[in-house]
């Protein structure tokens, strides 16, 4: 059994980084950028008005007696450019992102303007630069906007949108082949007889794979039967990356392991020394060009949704070409107690709220591996790490956001 972060190193490591695509900007949400993209201009482009209001001369607003007035000479809305000088004793009526007038070097906001008879009045003196933005103040030419391995959220896109860009590189899509084991498994569509249960999995999995990034490729279920479930994985690694849950335990018709090592699949490690998904095994499929990797997670279903973010979710974005990032660990008080001798890294289901300012976190209802409903009510994982034996009511536990 290994330690659960040499395993996801062991991921991060053999997991083979895909080739680039051209994507256009429009459906490139949440795809990895394959190269680094550095500003050919400036944003915004030139000084523009942050507010609707009056563009002056900021020397012209000072006066000892407090009023200032001035001519009122035109008016300059957001798409339009005003031609002329501005000169002294003078301004324009400026709108919200037009461009500042030439020989004006402020805007004062309308609330502290009266305006009537062509004149303005100005009700306090102003400052040069008052409410302009300036050319290049977001994005200078030149600058690096976005790095490799960055994925990319609306905020990217709109930043490569703002520059123009409306192709981008990014990785390619892995295709993942996704089995389901077990005799017991009939399709979600199906009234499960005695003893059947509803193969969940096949669609909590794929939504998990949607969700990072993978497209999924379901092979048929094949039950745990050593024959076919040779020829399903064979099949999977024909993909980018394989999956399958169940069968990987110690029971007699655990047989996936084995199976894997028949067909060439070498495995890295087996068996994780955390709970939920201590039965985990993950191998490496070497092809004459390329390398499958394997991940075969525990048919529990908690297990297998929690194996999946802890684990293969990491893989599969490193394949995507992301730059691996720490996930952000938080602390909070814990309600209740935590008891555990076992050694092992528990991530347990738990309901952080926030309670006069401070973090606090308590266990959901139940913490069975088989119980889906437990990730319903979580909106965290509490961390437990190997060497604790206990939280005690009001320490702080350690939590990672789901
Ligand atoms: P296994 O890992 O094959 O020993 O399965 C452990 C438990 O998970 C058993 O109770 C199975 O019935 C259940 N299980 C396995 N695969 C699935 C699946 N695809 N969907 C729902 N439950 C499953
Ligand atoms: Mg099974």
């Amino acid at each position: 059994m290994i330690q659960s972060s040499k395993a996801r190193q062991i991921i991060l490591d053999a997991c083979p980084q895909l080739g680039t695509e051209s994507s256009d900007l429009a459906s490139a949400l949440g795809r990895i950028v394959a190269k680094d993209v550095v500003a050919h201009e400036d944003i915004p482009a030139g000084d523009n008005s942050g507010m609707d209001g009056y563009a002056v001369r900021s020397d012209d607003t000072s006066s000892p007696n407090g009023q200032v007035v001035l001519n009122l000479v035109g008016e300059v809305r957001a798409g339009a450019v005003y031609r002329d000088e501005v000169r002294a004793g003078e301004s324009v009526k400026i709108m919200t992102g037009a461009p500042i007038p030439r020989g004006t070097d402020a805007v004062v906001e309308r609330e502290q303007v009266e305006e009537s008879d062509g004149r303005v009045t100005l009700k306090i003196p102003v400052l040069r630069g008052r409410h302009i933005r300036k050319r290049g103040e977001d994005i200078q030419a030149g600058k690096l906007v976005l790095e490799k391995g960055r994925r990319l959220r609306p905020y990217e896109m709109g930043v490569l949108a703002s520059l123009g860009i409306e192709k981008i590189s990014v990785h390619r899509r892995p295709e993942v082949a996704l089995l389901t084991t077990g005799d017991e498994l009939t399709p979600v569509g199906n009234d499960p007889a005695p003893g059947q249960v509803r193969d969940s999995n096949a669609v909590t999995l794929a939504a998990q794979i949607f969700e990072c990034g993978g497209k999924v490729i379901s092979l048929d279920p094949c039950g745990d039967d050593e024959v076919r479930l040779e020829e399903a994985l064979r099949r999977g690694l024909s993909s980018d990356a394989l999956i399958s849950t169940g069968g990987v335990s110690v029971g007699d018709y655990d047989l996936v392991l084995r199976v894997l090592e028949r067909i060439g699949v070498r495995i890295q490690f087996w068996g994780l020394n955390i709970k939920p998904g201590k039965p985990f095994a993950f191998g490496l499929h070497l092809q004459a060009d390329r390398v499958v990797p394997v991940f075969a997670l525990p048919g529990n279903p908690v297990s297998a949704a929690v194996m999946f973010l802890q684990f293969v979710r990491p893989g599969l974005m490193k394949m995507q070409g992301a730059t691996p990032r720490e996930t952000l660990s938080l602390y909070a008080r814990l309600e209740g107690k935590i008891h555990k001798a076992d050694g092992k890294r528990h991530f347990l289901r738990g309901i952080v709220g926030n309670e006069s300012g401070q973090l606090v976190v308590r266990l959901t209802d139940t913490q069975s591996s088989g119980a889906l409903t437990s990730l319903l009510q979580a909106n965290c994982f509490i961390i437990v790490p190997e060497e604790t034996r206990e939280i005690k009511h009001g320490d702080l536990a350690e939590i990672e956001l789901l």
